[in-house]
């Protein structure tokens, strides 16, 4: 059994979705279950939805929600032909669900509405891949993905329960593959025990393929970029970023705390206790290597470079020159939590305690604000982070030349720096 998981890049034109049916055909008479995202840029719509029905503007909602539905409408009729009125009568139950919900007054929080209008971008888009695929010659059994996956009741960041999934897949997954050689389901959502729809965290669908690929015991997943496997770098920004055939999982992990955008970092650990491999391959070119993930250990690895941009820095510091100790700090790190804000890089000195943070303007403001209580806050943004994994004093100079070091911290594996 394998998993495989194709994210909205691969979903978001007819040739990408005709070149999914092509990789499936490579696998012929192997059973695996498939995770596919929303298409395109289709969550992102779909948050603009959510927010303009939660500030009351109904009728801008439904005008975006139109566009949703036209977009996925007009994919299905270039794709299908015998399946299309079938595929046509499904999509439209979805958006029946989603536009009685918008015809409300909202009355719940935020977070609620966005799972329940957010949730429908993976529905859409696996209706339609399953039934063209289907429609192809590639045969396959769709899945809603809310009857195995059961969350808790955190909106947005909902986590799974474990044992109530587990139960599910043994259940109503494994029997599919008696009659059918592929199953094809959403990542990212899920429900709770309510039947109200949930999300995970954007990004979320590679993790869903790591709780399948766990709970099912696959040999493997693969995740389908439109990169060759993971760079060095972002090779847009860095040229010299080069190919990393082989990764390990605590790598991974580094990476993607440092902020790389790989693959979702909740993805790992289901992957890890049962020693699966992740596999990183190129969706446009099937037959490259792309990047194998395991939990032996590698040596000679590249410098690995993660920048992220938009950084503020906050500069925390006490009014009476006390030492800022651990109550201070300690009351800072009760803020970060209740925030659910992450530093991407903190300093303690003796008056002063300095962190970077994604520049998120109602977040910071809130902590600034908070914070002033006890201790002086003087904020910075439009910074730059740079962390180099495996660096080399040569490369660190190279990259630094020219800017300003606002704050360093550096172990003999990893070098940070926040640059102005
Ligand atoms: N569609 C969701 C997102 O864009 C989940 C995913 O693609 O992983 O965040
Ligand atoms: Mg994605």
């Amino acid at each position: 059994m394998k998993v495989f998981k194709f994210g909205g890049a691969s979903v978001n034109s007819i040739e990408r979705i005709q070149q999914v049916a092509n990789i499936l055909r490579l696998y012929e008479g192997e059973k695996m279950l498939i995770v596919i995202s929303a298409m395109g840029k289709t969550t992102n719509a779909l948050e603009k939805v959510a927010e303009a029905f939660f500030a009351g503007k109904k009728e801008e909602s439904l005008q975006l929600f139109e566009q949703v539905k036209q977009q996925h409408l007009t994919t299905a009729k270039y794709l299908l032909v015998q399946h299309y009125l079938a595929c046509e009568q499904e999509l439209v139950n979805f958006f029946t669900e989603v536009e009685w919900l918008l015809h409300d007054e909202p009355v719940r929080d935020y977070d609620y509405y966005y799972d329940q209008i957010v949730c429908i971008g993976e529905l859409l888009s696996t209706t339609i891949v399953s039934a063209y695929l289907n429609e192809s010659g590639v045969a396959n059994k769709w899945i809603d993905v809310r009857d195995i996956f059961r969350t808790d009741e955190t909106f947005r960041d909902a986590n799974i329960d474990w044992d109530f999934t587990r139960k599910q897949v043994n259940e109503q997954v494994k029997p599919l593959f008696s009659s059918t050689n592929r199953v094809i389901t959403q990542g990212f959502i899920g429900a709770t025990d309510e039947n109200e729809s949930t999300t995970l965290g954007r990004e979320g669908s590679d993790y869903t393929a790591a709780v399948f690929a766990n709970m099912l015991d696959a040999e493997s997943q693969t995740i389908w970029k439109d990169v060759e496997g993971v760079m060095s770098a972002d090779p847009k920004k860095f040229p010299e970023a080069t190919l990393m055939p082989e990764l390990n999982y605590s790598e991974v992990i580094e990476m993607a705390y440092y902020g790389a955008q790989v693959i979702h970092p909740k993805t790992i650990k289901p992957l890890q206790n049962k020693g699966i491999p992740l596999l990183v391959k190129c969706f446009l070119e099937p037959s490259l290597p792309g990047t194998t993930i395991h939990n032996n250990p590698i040596k000679g690895l590249p410098p690995i470079i993660v920048v992220k941009e938009q950084q503020a820095l906050l500069e925390l510091s006490s009014r009476d020159f006390s030492f800022v100790g651990e109550k201070a700090v300690g009351q800072l790190y009760h803020l970060f939590e209740n925030l659910n804000i992450k530093p991407n890089l903190t300093q303690n000195g003796a008056i002063s305690f300095l962190c970077a943070l994604d520049d998120k303007a109602d977040k910071i403001e809130q902590l600034a604000l908070s914070a002033s209580g006890f201790l002086d806050v003087n904020v910075e943004k439009g910074l730059s982070l740079l962390t180099i994994r495996h660096y080399t004093p040569d490369l660190l100079q190279k990259m630094t030349a020219g800017r300003t070091l606002v704050l360093q911290q550096q172990t003999p594996d990893t070098v940070q720096v926040l640059l102005r």
